[in-house]
């Protein structure tokens, strides 16, 4: 391929994030190329958990979980699927007072947001989901939130994206970026060359090399959260749970399997990632102390991702500083899925309008930039 084509935006990486993007700029009548090195979706954004919630994130996040959580009830609109997505409810389990207490902590403190936090005692818990383990003292229930198929969900962002005409190009990667002055010109290993005023760096965990291009270096490094998958069961897990303090998360899909993550693997290579026998028999042992209904059965399928993680555990979101057009959108630290949508439109809106009706002012990259000593302002 040698084409070179000029668009209103080009979206460098076809995850969820950018994929999103794409698709929200080409309903608001932008021309868009989505370039991607692999397949779209085919790193963290299709192989994540699932997990689509709010519950549990920084509050710094919650309107922009908040509008994603409107987006996605109207997924089937969105994305022309309805990606297996099910409003079942997220229960965090508490295994001691101390983190029951963090639990009513978190639902004081969010209070106002709209996640209608229920607290359940331990007798609560018991006589509501009578399959969580004996060790578990109570629970927060957040009862909208809820799981889908990400396998399923974030290629259909690329594919709608598609049929609302963005051009969207699969192994097609990015080698070399340039700035002449009025565009992007960005060259593809393929030989496609995309020149546009707008460059949206969507590039999840690879990301931070963009960045450094501009001036922008961020301390990002790569996990792998690890992930398993049982045989099917019978069903009885009706929520989709996770722990304070971490360890595990867990959820059955409709079919039986419950799909369970919990630890870091690492990686074997810099896109790929396998989970580890260490943090595969820890999920395993979490599992038969919080889901006894688990003892016996088989896990048939484990795996990992690579995720981009900053310090603050805060992704970086917005305009760049140094870079007019440029903007970036990545390291979501493991929860990324959810929000995904809302940081598409947000972004998106940066493009049309210059600006986003967001808060989005805490996802800066100006966080990462050192703050001028007295000297150097002399
Ligand atoms: C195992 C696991 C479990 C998780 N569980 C959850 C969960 O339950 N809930 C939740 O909300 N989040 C979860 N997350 C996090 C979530 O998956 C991510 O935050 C989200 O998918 C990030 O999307 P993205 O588009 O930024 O990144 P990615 O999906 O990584 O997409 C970035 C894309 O950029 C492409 N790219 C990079 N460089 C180039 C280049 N030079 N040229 C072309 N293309 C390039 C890559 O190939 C990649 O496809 C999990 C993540 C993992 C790994």
């Amino acid at each position: 391929m040698s084409a070179q084509m000029q668009v209103d935006a080009v979206v460098l990486g076809g995850g969820i994030v950018g994929a999103s993007a794409a698709l929200m700029l080409a309903r608001k009548g932008k021309t868009v190329a989505l370039l991607e090195r692999d397949f779209c979706g085919s790193h963290s954004s299709g192989v994540n958990y699932g997990g689509v919630r709010r519950q549990g994130r920084p509050l710094s996040q919650l309107p922009l979980s908040q509008r994603a959580h409107q987006l996605w009830s109207h997924l089937p609109e969105l994305i022309g699927i309805d990606g297996e997505y099910v409003r079942s409810g997220h229960l965090k389990l508490a295994r001691s007072h101390t983190d029951m207490a963090a639990l009513q902590q978190y639902a004081e403190s969010t209070r106002g947001f709209g996640l209608d936090l229920q607290l359940l005692d331990h007798g609560q818990l018991r006589a509501r989901f009578p399959w969580v383990g004996d060790i578990a003292v109570g629970a927060s229930l957040c009862p909208d939130d809820g799981h889908a198929n990400p396998r399923l969900v974030s290629p259909a962002f690329a594919r709608a994206a598609k049929r609302f005409g963005a051009q969207v190009f699969e192994q097609t990667e990015v080698t070399h970026i340039e700035h002449d002055g009025q565009a992007f010109v960005l060259h593809c290993a393929n030989g496609l060359q995309v020149r546009a005023p707008w460059l949206l760096n969507c590039a999840g965990a690879w990301a931070g090399t963009v960045a450094a291009q501009f001036g922008e270096a961020v301390p990002m490094h790569s996990g792998h959260p690890a992930m398993l998958v049982t045989e099917p069961v019978a069903v009885v897990m009706d929520v989709s749970t996770g722990v304070e303090g971490g360890g595990i998360y867990a959820r059955q899909v409709a079919r039986g399997n419950c799909v369970l993550g919990g630890g870091q693997g690492f990686a074997t290579s810099p896109q790929q990632a396998r989970p580890g026998q260490a943090a595969v028999l820890e999920i395993l042992r979490n599992a038969v102390e919080l889901y006894p209904f688990l003892a016996g059965a088989q896990a048939i399928r484990t795996w990992s991702g690579t995720e981009g993680y900053l310090p603050d555990r805060e992704p970086v979101i917005g305009a760049s500083t140094t870079q007019p057009g440029l903007l970036h959108g990545f390291g979501f630290a493991g929860s990324g899925f959810q929000i995904a949508p809302a940081v598409g439109e947000a972004l998106a809106e940066l493009v049309c309008t210059g600006q986003t009706t967001q808060p989005i002012d805490a996802f800066s990259i100006r966080r990462f930039q050192p703050t001028p000593t007295r000297q150097s302002i002399a």
